[in-house]
């Protein structure tokens, strides 16, 4: 009898029988309110009866074409609709199937487009689980013990993160850019440096924003030294932080995004975005796989297009995102255990810390815990696993918030008692 490998290691006992919007029904016929969102990439929420079907009837016409050989109708259509949600400029798109490729995808063109080795990463940012892409991950050394030798050339400069500095935002940002420059002048000469690789908000490295300020300095910073920016908005596009793109926020230009997650519901696809002349710099044979750009993902990834739109799902991570915050705000101002709350849009998370402001994971873990128990699934993150996250489908309702910051309430007052 085969059994699952311990590295499939579940936070929750619970074993799903379906999905519907915002509910994971489990096996035992129990209704969760799922504010995982499977990691964000149920944007549109569980089995969007739209994305249902426009799978459905693709799965019945064509379910693979490999793109080496043939093109086909719904990656050509999905690349159009893409069109118009693209930042300005990035008009070329190459489709894989996980967050971790289009990550590797952009390393690769970085590295072929200017011919440099190294790349600049802020600490606390997670690319994936790749070799490569973990060799860019410094958001928990649980992401990259035990595989090294880890990819060489992968400079890490800090991230403006005011909580854990235990400074203002404008403090951090300023130390952050100076040691920027000074890695540019110790480690990583900018004529050597391909790209940063960076998250709008570090998703698993804690939920922490970042700034327009920051943002200014790295694209000053990248067109004065001809390095590429690429924006990795694998966990914060497609509206999840109540603007389309989690860089709106901060009103800067990528040279390059990679894409996945929310774009298609959960179903396998990602990709990167870059200008026609950028991505001409590599070469087709270079990058793509077997299963890159599926035509049932393709045609899901399209009625996610249009449900995003059609149902105005940006403005509701927005105003949601609002009262979720304001809702967990209350939370924390009750409990001495919460050190920080902080988010951007349906992206929330609450910060766990001991009385010297040091991470408290375990009653991070207790909290989630209890959470589950009542009925509410919810996500840790950050390199202690201290900071509990919200990320509930952009379909969630004021009533469904109201409902999840009940339990989280209840949750939190009954895994902090003594
Ligand atoms: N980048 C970011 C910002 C992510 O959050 C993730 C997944 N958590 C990845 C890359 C990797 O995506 P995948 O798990 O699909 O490989």
């Amino acid at each position: 009898m085969a059994q699952l490998s311990p590295l499939l290691k579940q936070a929750t006992p619970v074993v799903v029988d379906h999905g519907e919007g915002v509910y994971l029904y489990d096996t035992n016929g129990r209704r969760n309110l799922d504010f995982t969102a499977g990691i964000g990439v149920t944007s549109t929420g569980h089995c969007h009866p739209k994305v249902v079907a426009a799978a459905q009837e693709q799965i019945g016409k064509l379910i693979h074409g490999q793109y080496t050989t043939v093109m086909h109708k719904p990656l050509l259509e999905l690349t159009e609709s893409l069109g118009d949600v693209l930042p300005e400029g990035l008009d070329s798109l190459f489709f894989a199937n996980s967050g971790s490729e289009a990550l590797e995808a952009a390393l690769r063109l970085s590295r072929q487009a200017t011919g440099r080795p190294n790349v600049i990463v802020f600490h606390g940012g997670f690319h994936g689980r790749t070799v490569a892409t973990a060799s860019m991950t410094t958001s928990g050394t649980r992401f990259s013990a035990g595989i090294s030798p880890l990819m060489a050339g992968v400079h890490v400069a800090p991230f403006p993160n005011a909580f854990r500095y235990g400074w203002d935002e404008a403090t951090a940002t300023k130390f952050a850019l100076q040691e920027l420059d000074y890695l540019f002048a110790t480690m990583s000469a900018p004529n050597e440096t391909a790209a940063f690789v960076i998250e709008p908000v570090l998703g698993e490295g804690g939920y922490v924003p970042g700034n327009t300020e920051f943002f200014a300095g790295l694209r000053e910073r990248a067109d004065r030294h001809g390095i590429l920016l690429v924006i990795d908005e694998v966990q914060t596009g497609f509206g999840r932080t109540g603007k389309f793109w989690g860089h709106d926020h901060f009103d800067v230009r990528p040279d390059v995004i990679a894409i996945a997650k929310g774009l298609a519901s959960g179903f396998p696809l990602s990709g990167i975005a870059a200008s026609t002349e950028l991505m001409a710099k590599a070469w087709p044979g270079s990058q793509g796989g077997t299963y890159g750009g599926n035509a049932v993902s393709c045609a899901a990834a399209k009625a996610t297009l249009e449900v995003i739109q059609e149902e105005g799902l940006v403005e509701n991570a927005a105003a949601r995102g609002r009262q979720l915050l304001d809702g967990a705000k209350l939370v924390a101002d009750k409990t001495p255990q919460i050190g920080d709350v902080r988010g951007l849009g349906l992206l929330v998370g609450s910060e766990f810390t001991t009385a010297d402001g040091g991470p408290d994971n375990a009653t991070a873990q207790a909290v989630q815990k209890a959470a589950a128990e009542r009925g509410l699934l919810l996500l840790t993150c950050g390199a202690h696993m201290n900071v509990v996250r919200m990320i509930p489908p952009l379909v969630v309702t004021a009533e469904q918030i109201d409902e999840a910051l009940a339990i989280w309430a209840d949750a939190v007052a009954a895994a902090t008692k003594n």
